[in-house]
């Protein structure tokens, strides 16, 4: 890992834009810095691409299509396995890159890294076992459904898991057929850029391309562009919404992988030797990312015989938390990603406080030591808090837990269904029957019982209900998702 200088010299100082196969710096040849979160330092400089660059982009994706969408699918299966070799192989590379963009610790990234590489083998295996049927219902007529490459993909993403959501894309992506534009995050772009370095000798050029900039105008203009055949976004429920009416506009499909404000429900029920996988369960949903994970399970519902309980011991666990930075070794929990979001997370302290929440531990920055110049939450504990609070209701995206009261099971699932979002929850319970009941009439688009892990490496249905989204990534209906379906009768 070494210190961050030794860290910092795994990132080059400058990243170009990547369009038809070549390395450009932007026809308006305008830059920004990159920070690193956990000490505020500068870690390197991207190029902008203006509206002409993305429409560049664009065009070479178009050019590509054809011959890329008619390559022979045992063809396009051997170059997303190289793909994936070349990425595997340098896993610690990309974790330790992405570490110091986003400031978390560096196996924190790597399990996400290496969550993300195994789907390129996931879909190059669906690439070669999707096998298509002939219907011939009525005599002398055949009809069979054929898949279809759907052409120019435009995929916007956000900061928080920048590489895993990256190849969530441009693995389906590439099994399908289709050619991509690909505008990553502003706040993390340069994971993104090392992965391409590794893997843009493998692509037919104009197959992959990558604009970086700001949301608003470079993430607008991939939005916009009437070339894009397809929008895959993952980000907030408020982009998604411009993304899902971008999509309408010009009657194109968008997957919207969007917020969450899930529950974790915890029954009193919980066996005793259980109890500190439980009480792991909720730590990890506070720390891991520093909570900035969509899928953080940030409301805690306890049963009330367990709840002062719970309350105590998981904050006393969260106080023996190391909070630090990635080249700080025993570091559990890095910064948050930009100086916005740091502050966005403390304002809830104020307004959880304001409307009658008990903070239980944390609620503040930390600014000592090694800490002074990054951007580091003291992981956060609110206890007495009311389902329909701002603090409940609104995604915070920083290590803030709200714990919620309840009695029975009606209550936990009137509870944990009473959220504009759906994406994520969890269950805990010594009666198993109980635990897939609730699990079933929680409306969200995952839920895990007695804390078992809900995204194995590489498959897995993941996407959101509700506010959360439409679509799901990583899994076979993801593939369609990138594809156009015809029938032919004959
Ligand atoms: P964001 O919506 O601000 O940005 C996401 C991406 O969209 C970035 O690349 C950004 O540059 C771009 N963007 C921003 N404004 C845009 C605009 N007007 N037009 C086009 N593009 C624009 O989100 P964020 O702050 O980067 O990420 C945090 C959010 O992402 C959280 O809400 C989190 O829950 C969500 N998220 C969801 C999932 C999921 O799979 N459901 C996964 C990770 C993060």
């Amino acid at each position: 890992m070494g210190t961050y200088q030794e860290m910092k010299k795994s990132v080059d100082a400058y990243y170009p834009l990547y369009i038809n196969g070549k390395w450009v710096d932007g026809e308006q040849d305008r830059r920004m810095d990159v920070f690193c979160p956990a000490n505020g330092e500068k870690l390197s400089t991207i190029a902008v691409a203006s509206e002409r660059d993305v429409d560049r982009a664009v065009q070479a994706a178009q050019a590509a299509f054809p011959a890329w969408g008619a390559t022979p699918l045992p063809k396009r299966y051997e170059i997303i396995m190289s793909i994936y070799s070349r990425l595997k192989e340098q896993v610690g590379h990309l974790a330790a890159v992405e570490s110091l963009e986003t400031g978390r610790p560096v196996r924190v990234s790597q399990s996400f890294v290496s969550m993300g590489v195994e789907y390129f083998p996931y879909f190059a295996a669906l690439l070669r076992t999707n096998e298509d049927g002939i219907n011939s219902e009525t005599p002398g007529v055949h009809t069979m459904v054929i898949r279809e490459p759907i052409g120019v993909v435009g995929a916007v993403y956000a900061w928080n898991v920048p590489l895993l959501l990256n190849f969530w894309k441009l693995a389906p992506a590439l099994a399908a057929g289709d050619c991509i534009v690909l505008k990553p995050s502003s706040y993390a772009p340069i994971g993104s850029m090392e992965a391409l370095k590794l893997i843009a000798d493998l692509l037919p050029p104009g197959v992959l391309n990558v604009v970086n900039g700001k949301g608003a105008t470079t993430g607008q203009y991939v939005l916009d562009h009437p070339g894009i055949d397809k929008l895959s976004f993952t980000g907030s429920t408020d982009v998604g919404v411009s993304v899902g009416l971008a999509a309408a506009k010009r009657i194109i499909p968008a997957t919207l992988e969007l917020g969450g404000k899930s529950a974790g429900i915890y029954f009193a029920d919980i066996p005793e030797a259980d109890m500190p996988n439980a009480i792991q369960a909720i730590v990890m949903n506070a720390i891991v990312n520093s909570g900035q994970i969509c899928a953080m399970q940030s409301r805690v519902l306890v049963e009330e015989p367990l709840y002062d309980r719970m309350v105590e011991q998981v904050s006393a666990a969260l106080n023996g938390i190391q909070v630090g930075p990635p080249w700080q070794e025993d570091a559990m929990m890095g910064s948050l990603a930009y100086e916005a979001q740091l502050n966005k997370a403390l304002s809830y302290i104020e307004i959880g406080q304001k409307e009658g929440a008990r903070l239980v531990t944390g609620g503040k920055r930390l600014t000592d030591g090694e800490r002074a110049k990054g951007y580091f939450m003291a992981p956060t504990v609110f206890a007495d808090v009311q389902n329909s609070m701002r603090l409940a209701q609104e995604e915070i995206f920083g290590p803030v837990l709200s714990f919620i009261r309840f009695n029975g099971e009606e209550e936990a699932i009137r509870i944990a269904n009473d959220s504009k979002y759906g994406l994520s929850g969890g269950v805990f319970t010594g009666d198993l029957k109980k635990g897939l009941r609730v699990a079933q009439a929680v409306r969200t688009g995952e839920m895990s019982v007695n804390g078992a892990p809900s995204r194995s490496m590489g498959g897995g249905a993941f996407g959101g209900y509700k506010a959360s989204g439409i679509g799901r990534e990583g899994y076979r209906s993801t593939l369609d998702a990138f594809c156009q379906l015809k029938r032919i009768s004959f």
